[in-house]
């Protein structure tokens, strides 16, 4: 009866917790009710006494008012304004850059979905289609990978001149100036066509779209600023690059070196107030060709001529690349991958105050301008390389594992090489739902830094995953370069997409957690700036949110536990075989909450330096995020019965990845106690997610190596030539003709007849239609079949004289 009764009374108390935010003294008074309950039934005397008396005193202790901030709050508030690390400017600025959106119900437990199911579907306009259809379509015929990466080591000139008259640099630039100004959605369409095709060119059409001198300018521009260079950048006149990396300064990019000094000088033959530059920049993206080079100093006024402030903080100017005393134009060679990227350097170039984006007034703000407009662009360029990637590698490697066949099967149909297929699958379908979603977002008007940031990380390392099984099934056919292989430079580009835009063990480990603990917390912010003010009443604004936030705590652990328990008390907004995924999302996300919690309060701001901890929060947060998105983009396609093992894949596959981040956290936490509670709230019942089955592996699979509506969309968006001499166009012919002869194949083998490596293959054929067991048009398929496969399965080779002439 005792024990009964105990059960019945923690559900309740859960239930009433999870579902309804108690005050702390109801919550108290709750306990005592508990409490009396547990002696009715059956609690020994003194037990409940005891208990009793401590809750009674920690009720009296929270509820009155001055003995709370007496013993409670004012000690708290003081360790905590010792123990915060101090915070700079720039890392102020890049935890309050962005919107919260989607991911800021996630992270506080308790997600309304129908945030995420509300969020417009991505479509394009009808000029957008127009331009995948022309000009893209267009520019992939014209770009030959091989050509660009090993003959040329550049764009050819008349794909230059082809993005330059068409626009491509023009995406994000309003058509009062002359730009295409599309949509995010488009922008990302544009981008992974492009890429499936070079990731040379897509790097070269992606950066003057992403955070260049147009992106700043229109946010932040003068007037003039905005009226003479937009015009000129959205026709191609006008190359731009933008410089904020340097030799001592990458990830910490706040801590650049290059200077710029106000002062007086000369410039247009008058004696003008501006400013002395000095430099020295590397890796600059389209920086060997740029005719305009925005550029990220650190600005000082020692002779106060601006104002009382000597050091003014990073600041962004616009410098012409022909100005006296830039250095500009050498390249590197990132990867073999040909896109423009190089040093440059300025010594004692001055420019008028003018010159500053934004003018004047925007001196010093550079970092914050930097931060906020990164966001953007880094949730459409990587992540769109990706997609295209995934869907690139899906398509060849499908097609492939179809056509090649060893020990007289086709590679695919052998588990090994499902595995790989299956994974490449799911992972394509997840990534590609990630940036959908995401770019919906920022269509709506949402800046979401901390989502921006997640699908840059973990789509860019899902790539890395999909292409490494690409190879792998592709064997040879992907390791011998030549013009013949389509995935040897991508495979080369690999370690760029991880680098670049936020360096992704920084981005994971440092920002993703950190920024979203921050900044979607209800309560963090005002605890923090209440513990960091002076001022009378900063201690009982300190308390209020104190109270709030332990309340919120409380609710979002009785959650977890809850719905740890019984699955089917957690909210799902639709019926059917995805709303076990949506409970799932909703008990992991008051886990991941109510845990992110204890681990500050336990931690402080030591958990800044604990990097493997908030990047395993990182990986629950993306992960939910990245299942999230997968759901949105099932109910978006209408729910297709032919997609559930995509979507059941990927669903599976990321709810396993949140259950092994948490339990990673749980395992390493530091304080022990500290984790059993944390293991009590996430995992109740134990780990119960298990990763997906090979029933889902096997469906999967034969989706790749079957065409079909369900593959179709899957890899929809990349292009995908008819040509049937041209390098994909030729594998998919492969593909139609290993299908189309496989039932031929099969007949014959029936009857004993199979083909031995001694016998000439199409006196083999004539053979067969002598003997009546073939017809003509038999003959002629298998013959063209066994022709076309030749030629898809070959790889390249070359002279000693041709190779070592070889660059
Ligand atoms: C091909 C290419 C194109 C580029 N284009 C441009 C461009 O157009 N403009 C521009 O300004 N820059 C550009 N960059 C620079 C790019 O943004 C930087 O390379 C990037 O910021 C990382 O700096 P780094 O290479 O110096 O690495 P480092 O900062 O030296 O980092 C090395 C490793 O340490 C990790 N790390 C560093 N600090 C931490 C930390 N606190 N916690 C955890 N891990 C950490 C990083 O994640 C990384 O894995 C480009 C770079 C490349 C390679």
């Amino acid at each position: 009866m005792f024990w009964f009764v105990l059960v019945v009374l923690l559900f309740a108390m859960l239930i009433l917790l999870a579902k309804v935010k108690l005050s702390l003294t109801r919550w108290l008074g709750l306990l005592v009710i508990a409490d009396v309950i547990l002696m009715l039934a059956g609690m020994s005397m003194p037990v409940v006494v005891l208990i009793l008396l401590l809750i009674g005193a920690a009720g009296v202790l929270f509820a009155t008012d001055a003995l709370r901030l007496k013993w409670v709050s004012r000690p708290l508030r003081n360790y905590i304004r010792k123990s915060l690390p101090p915070m700079s400017d720039t890392e102020k600025a890049a935890i309050e850059a962005g919107t919260i959106w989607w991911d800021g119900e996630l992270f506080r437990g308790n997600p309304d979905f129908s945030r995420l199911l509300t969020t417009p579907k991505p479509a394009l306009s009808a000029a957008e289609q127009a331009f995948l259809d022309g000009p893209t379509d267009e520019l992939c015929a014209m770009l030959d990978d091989w050509q660009i990466s090993h003959d040329l080591r550049d764009l050819p000139p008349d794909v230059w001149t082809f993005i330059r008259r068409h626009r491509f640099f023009a995406m994000v630039i309003p058509a009062q100036y002359g730009g295409l100004e599309f949509s995010a959605h488009a922008h990302s369409r544009v981008l992974q066509k492009i890429a499936s095709r070079s990731t040379a060119a897509a790097v070269t059409v992606m950066v003057p779209n992403s955070l260049g001198p147009a992106e700043l300018l229109l946010a932040y521009g003068t007037k003039a600023q905005k009226d003479y260079y937009l015009p000129r950048l959205a026709a191609g006149d006008e190359i731009p690059c933008f410089a904020l990396t340097g030799p001592t300064a990458g990830s910490d990019a706040s801590a650049i070196p290059d200077t710029g000094i106000v002062c007086r000088g000369e410039f247009g033959g008058e004696e003008v107030l501006g400013i002395k530059l000095n430099w020295e920049k590397r890796y600059i993206t389209l920086g060997p060709v740029a005719t305009v080079l925005g550029l990220a100093f650190h600005a000082y006024d020692p002779e106060h001529l601006l104002g009382k402030h000597e050091d003014l903080g990073i600041t962004c100017a616009l410098i012409p690349t022909d100005m006296p005393g830039v250095e500009i134009g050498r390249r590197h060679d990132p990867l073999n991958i040909a896109f423009m990227n190089g040093p440059n350097s300025g010594k004692d170039v001055f420019i008028p105050l003018d010159h500053i984006i934004g003018g004047p007034a925007m001196i010093g703000k550079g970092w914050r301008m930097l931060v906020e407009r990164l966001s953007i662009g880094r949730g459409i360029s990587l992540p769109s390389l990706s997609v295209a990637a995934g869907k690139m590698c899906v398509d060849s490697s499908g097609a492939y594992a179809r056509l090649r066949k060893q020990f007289h099967t086709s590679i695919g149909r052998f588990e090994g090489v499902e595995e790989a297929l299956a994974r490449m699958a799911g992972l394509t379908y997840l990534m590609d739902a990630g940036e959908r979603l995401t770019v919906s977002a920022l269509d709506t008007g949402e800046k979401p830094a901390v989502v921006t940031a997640i699908v840059k990380r973990y789509l860019t390392e899902t790539m890395r995953q999909v292409v490494d099984d690409a190879m792998d099934v592709h064997g040879g056919r992907g390791i011998c370069m030549g013009p013949s292989n389509y995935l040897g430079r991508l495979y080369q580009s690999v370690p760029v997409a991880i680098t670049v835009e936020g360096a992704n063990i920084l981005t994971r480990s440092l920002m993703i957690f950190g920024q979203g603990a921050m900044r979607c917390h209800p309560y963090l912010q005002q605890e923090i700036a209440a513990a960091r003010a002076d001022g009378d009443d900063a201690l009982q604004r300190f308390d209020t949110a104190l109270m709030a936030h332990l309340a919120y705590t409380t609710a979002n652990a009785a959650r977890a536990m809850l719905y740890g328990i019984i699955g089917s008390l957690a909210p799902s907004p639709v019926a059917g075989s995805s709303a076990r995924y949506y409970r799932q999302i909703a008990r992991y996300s008051a886990a991941t909450s109510a845990m992110a919690d204890l681990a500050l309060m336990a931690l402080g701001g030591a958990l800044k330096r604990k990097e493997a901890i908030s990047g395993r929060f990182a990986d629950a947060m993306a992960w939910m995020y990245l299942c999230s998105a997968v759901l949105k983009r099932f109910e978006d396609e209408g729910r297709q019965r032919s997609d559930e093992p995509l979507m059941h894949w990927a669903c599976q596959h990321s709810l396993y990845q949140v259950q092994q981040a948490l339990d990673g956290i749980i395992r390493n936490f530091p304080y022990r106690p500290v984790a059993w509670k944390m293991r009590v709230w996430a995992f109740p019942l134990g780990r119960r997610a298990s990763p997906p089955d090979d029933k889902l592996m096997h469906q999967l699979a034969e989706i790749l190596i079957e065409p079909s509506a369900t593959r179709k969309r899957l890899v929809e968006g990349i292009y995908i030539s008819a040509d049937s001499d041209d390098l994909i166009g030729r594998l998919h012919h492969a593909m139609r003709m290993t299908i189309h002869t496989e039932s031929i194949e099969r007949k014959l083998k029936e009857q004993g007849q199979v083909h031995r490596p001694d016998q000439d293959y199409d006196e083999w054929l004539h053979g067969l239609v002598a003997a009546f067991m073939l017809n003509q048009a038999e003959a002629d398929l298998l013959s063209k079949a066994r022709l076309s496969i030749r030629q898809a399965v070959m790889v390249d080779d070359f002279s000693t004289e041709t190779f070592t002439d070889r660059r």
